[in-house]
């Protein structure tokens, strides 16, 4: 084993404190990752607080993941040591059923995706994520990063990146699409830039005035604010596409009825609790509503390679560890622009 440390949740209701561990030793296939930077998700406040149920403690957060590469084993292929190199939500799959085939490990359909935190490896040992000095991973769930981009910029890519490059790709998101984002966040601001780089025609959907310059600065043809239902009811009918990445319970209806005859709608955001849907938003037009969970492997190294040609990375505060407790209150209060990044130097000084 290799010693590690980083920064942990000891319970539901503990903040993030530093903390001691080991991770496992670099075998044939492994890769050992310096890790430079790490965001910060939503996803991790839901967990750390065990909004979801069934939270694992202690608890490591973080799965926008981008280092360097300290050490390869003997069988390794795609990386050496000095490679830029990511990891993203997973870490390992059966690797053997249809879903784990078709590259989309993250529907394993034996269940055994095992997530980079709060989730255990197939010897039951809990994974520990990325708010820490490194980790060792299959080559298998490793990306290649481009060396020319913002390293720190590339980070939020691998859980808001793909988790919206996915559905936008699934649904045939092209050129001359109306497509709408609901929520301008870590991963809204991501749908927003990757749909208006396809050519569609991008509404984002925010609840917060401020930032309505920002989101036409990152793409937007056009910005409505959602406190405001009479500007939603004059879009009924419109759109191809919409993406909701909102984090809390909203109403999901008066984004179904904005669709257009065969028009989709994709939940990525994740609440914690169920919400209500009408039967006739979707029955009209023949809408469907459906639901998608971040992306394969082979569609995440896609994704990290169409963004460095088209020169697309997020848009970063970068933090030290030791803030990272605010950071999560700041993002509560939807005060971020539009992903944290830890700089893992800090855990170092
Ligand atoms: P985030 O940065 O906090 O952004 C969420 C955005 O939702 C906020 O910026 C805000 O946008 C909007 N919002 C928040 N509360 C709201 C409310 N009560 N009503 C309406 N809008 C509200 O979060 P994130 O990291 O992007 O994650 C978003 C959600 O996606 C989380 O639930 C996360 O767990 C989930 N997620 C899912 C997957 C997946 O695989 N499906 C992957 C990653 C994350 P405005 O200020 O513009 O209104
Ligand atoms: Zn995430
Ligand atoms: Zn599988």
């Amino acid at each position: 084993m290799t010693k590690a440390h980083g920064y942990a949740a000891q319970t539901k209701t503990s903040s993030l404190a530093p903390f001691n561990f080991e991770r496992r030793d670099v075998g044939p296939r492994d890769v050992q990752i310096e890790i430079l930077f790490c965001g910060v998700c939503h996803s991790d406040i839901h967990q750390v607080r065990d909004e979801w149920g069934g939270s694992i403690y202690p608890m490591v957060p973080g799965h926008e993941i981008v280092g360097r590469v300290t050490k390869v084993g003997a069988q390794v292929k795609k990386f050496k040591p000095g490679d830029a190199a990511g990891v993203g939500c997973m870490v390992d799959s059966c690797r053997e059923c249809e879903s784990c085939r078709d590259g989309e490990e993250q529907y394993c359909d034996r269940g055994e995706c095992v997530l980079t935190y709060n989730s255990r490896y197939k010897d039951g040992t809990p994974s520990y994520g990325g708010y820490s000095n490194q980790i060792v991973v299959d080559e298998a769930f490793a990306l290649r990063i481009s060396p020319k981009q913002n390293l720190a910029a590339v980070a939020p890519l691998l859980c808001a990146g793909i988790t919206t490059y996915s559905p936008l790709k699934y649904w045939n998101v092209s050129k001359g699409q109306r497509v709408g984002v609901v929520g301008l966040g870590g991963l809204g601001h991501m749908a927003l830039k990757l749909a208006h780089s396809f050519g569609a025609h991008v509404t984002q959907f925010t609840t917060s005035p401020g930032k309505e310059q920002d989101a036409i600065r990152l793409g937007a043809d056009e910005v409505v604010l959602t406190r405001d239902p009479e500007s939603l009811k004059k879009l009924a009918g419109s759109f191809h596409f919409i993406i909701d990445t909102v984090s809390a319970l909203h109403d999901i209806n008066l984004y179904l009825s904005l669709l257009r005859r065969n028009g989709n709608l994709t939940l990525v955001g994740a609440p914690d609790k169920p919400m209500a849907v009408g039967a006739f938003p979707l029955i009209m037009k023949r809408r469907s509503f459906s639901g998608s969970a971040i992306g394969g492997i082979r569609e995440t190294q896609e994704m990290l390679d169409y963004c460095a040609e088209h020169n697309i990375v997020s848009d970063i505060e970068l933090t030290p560890i030791q803030r990272i407790n605010e950071a999560y209150e700041r993002m509560l209060r939807n005060d971020v622009k539009y992903r944290f990044v830890i700089d893992m130097a800090s855990l170092r000084e």
